[in-house]
């Protein structure tokens, strides 16, 4: 039986974890979990699984679930997560967490010996050299769930990461791609939140629309599979159905295909190296989706795919202001406070206007974020 801490429980891959745990409860238990704010999913969630260790957002939400669940034992914060991550009886976390939050548990996990399987891209983004150098001193897996990675990941078995000669990762495009630059100036929130393909949370929902979730993915392969920027090329691929692909250096391309069901990367990272049977997962009939299109993506109009491609060469502290920009702006937007191409006009600017440092080092990612944070606030304040 393998032993599961799940942090980011009532998330999209929260739950699409939680449903592939269910269906091979045989092999798998979670043991340990977090939670923000949603208490009343959390309170479903736990009429169907029995955890040890419940982490949540507030210190009051733990208290007052302490007295409705006796036997669990409840922390909470920044503190309760990493307990969560390092829960001596666990074999596996799997980080579905949103956000620069799940950097500090990742490399908690890490250090305490505990495989990981990767859901939260900011993590690897933020602070990918530190989680590689904590992975080979600990010499722990890190598995991808992100689906485009696991598709890398999945094509990659039975082969050397010597022999890759480019990574392919293909883009939906996210809800907005029909339209053009003067139509996003008018889009509305609800439009913004309507994927084509796929069911998730609304921050990487947006960041597929602005496609700096496609960036994020850029770097996080950067750092998962060893590539220099200049070989991991971004494909439009409207039908969602090829995950990513590997181009060998003979000139072969192996490719991951699949119903758009995050359930069959997370299970894949649950499973590796083998496979199991699922009934709840979509099979794929390909001839009911007849053709497969792909084209270059246009970088003008999607800017912050090109500023992720510039922030992963440049390193330094480009990529935690980045990210930290991108999160605040999204939420601004989600709050209604900012129109949907601020988004993209407050992280470019957060980019070029905070002085780029080269050396920093993982004491600095606090700081720099902080930095961010504060300009994206005050800039979207005035806007
Ligand atoms: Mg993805």
């Amino acid at each position: 039986m393998k032993k599961i801490a799940v942090l980011g429980i009532t998330g999209s891959i929260g739950q699409q974890t939680l449903e592939v745990v269910l269906e091979h409860s045989d092999q798998f238990m979670i043991v340990a979990l977090s939670a923000g704010h949603n208490i009343a999913l959390l309170k479903e969630i736990l009429l169907k699984c029995q955890p040890e260790l419940v982490c949540l957002a507030l210190p009051t939400d733990a208290f007052q679930l302490k007295k409705l669940y006796p036997k669990l034992r409840f922390v909470s914060g920044e503190s309760g997560l990493i307990e969560v991550a390092t829960y001596r009886k666990i074999d596996l976390v799997v980080n579905a967490l949103v956000g620069y939050i799940g950097l500090k548990p990742t490399l908690a996990a890490i250090n305490a010996h505990v495989d990981v399987a990767l859901a939260n891209k900011e993590t690897l983004v933020v602070g990918g050299k530190y989680v590689k150098e904590a992975i080979k001193k600990a010499g722990v897996k890190l598995l991808p769930i992100d689906s485009e990675h696991s598709a890398i990941f999945q094509a990659l078995q039975g082969n050397q990461v010597t022999a890759i000669n480019k990574l392919i990762i293909t883009a939906s495009g996210g809800s907005l791609r029909d339209k053009s630059r003067d139509e996003l100036s008018l889009v509305t929130k609800a439009q913004a939140l309507k994927h084509p393909n796929w069911s998730m949370g609304a921050k990487i929902t947006i960041d597929s629309a602005t496609m700096m979730n496609k960036g994020l993915e850029v770097i996080e392969a950067h750092w998962l599979f060893d590539q220099d920027f200049d070989n991991i090329e971004v494909l439009m691929h409207p039908e969602s159905i090829v995950h990513s692909m590997i181009e060998y250096v003979d000139g072969a391309i192996i490719a991951q295909l699949g119903s758009p069901d995050m359930r069959i990367p997370i299970q894949y990272a649950l499973t590796y190296p083998q496979r199991c049977v699922s009934h709840q997962n979509k099979f794929l009939d390909l001839s009911m989706i007849g053709q497969l299109n792909f084209t270059k993506p246009d970088f003008k109009r999607y800017p912050l795919l090109a500023l992720a491609y510039h922030v992963g060469r440049m390193q330094g502290n480009l990529p935690v202001i980045m990210n930290a920009a991108n999160e605040e702006a999204v939420h601004l937007f989600l709050r209604d406070q900012i129109s949907f191409l601020q988004i993209e006009e407050l992280v470019m600017n957060a980019c070029s206007n905070i002085p780029y440092v080269k050396d920093i080092n993982l004491e600095d990612i606090d700081h720099y974020d902080a930095i961010a944070r504060e300009y994206v606030l005050k800039e979207g304040a005035s806007k």
